[in-house]
């Protein structure tokens, strides 16, 4: 989806709201996660006082494998996220996380919001917060249960 901000940049007060869907498989172009559903994105850009900011939440389901147990699950994930939009960076501005520089008063949201959602995503897989894995031995999920294999004295 594209934005046209000219509006938004010159005239103060002014408002554009979305609220649409991203495909899974446009988010495919960019990732090898497995999104199970469309990626709903629902937000605004404001001009308030000069300033251009957007704010936007994307909720999307995830279907990953656990990093321990090599289970499959599904998550649901669901971000806040905003930015200021300039039309160029002043120098000495380089916080990109935080600008971001619409050229010719277009703003491609889709690609924003699917870097944005890469970027916050945990870099760890758990299927929960104390999953204890599988054994090294025997393979057995130890969340199942204690396996009978003789515990190493570490
Ligand atoms: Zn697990
Ligand atoms: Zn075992």
């Amino acid at each position: 989806m594209k934005i046209h901000l000219k509006e938004l940049f010159d005239i103060v007060g002014e408002v554009k709201e979305f609220d649409y869907m991203i495909s899974p498989e446009e988010v495919g172009e960019y990732s090898s996660y497995d999104f199970t559903a469309p990626i709903a994105v629902r937000g605004m850009v404001e001009n308030r006082a000069g300033v251009v900011t957007l704010s936007f939440s994307v909720v999307f389901t995830l279907s990953q494998v656990c990093d321990r147990c090599l289970k499959e699950f599904e998550r649901e994930y669901s971000y806040d996220l905003s930015h200021i939009l300039v039309r160029q960076l002043h120098s000495g501005r380089d916080d990109y996380d935080e600008y971001v520089v619409c050229e010719d008063n277009v703003l491609e949201l889709d690609e924003l919001v699917i870097s944005d959602l890469l970027l916050q995503l945990p870099t760890k897989i758990l299927c929960k917060e104390d999953c204890k894995g599988l054994c090294f031995k025997c393979g057995k999920d130890l969340n199942d249960g204690d396996c009978d294999c003789p515990k190493d004295p570490f």
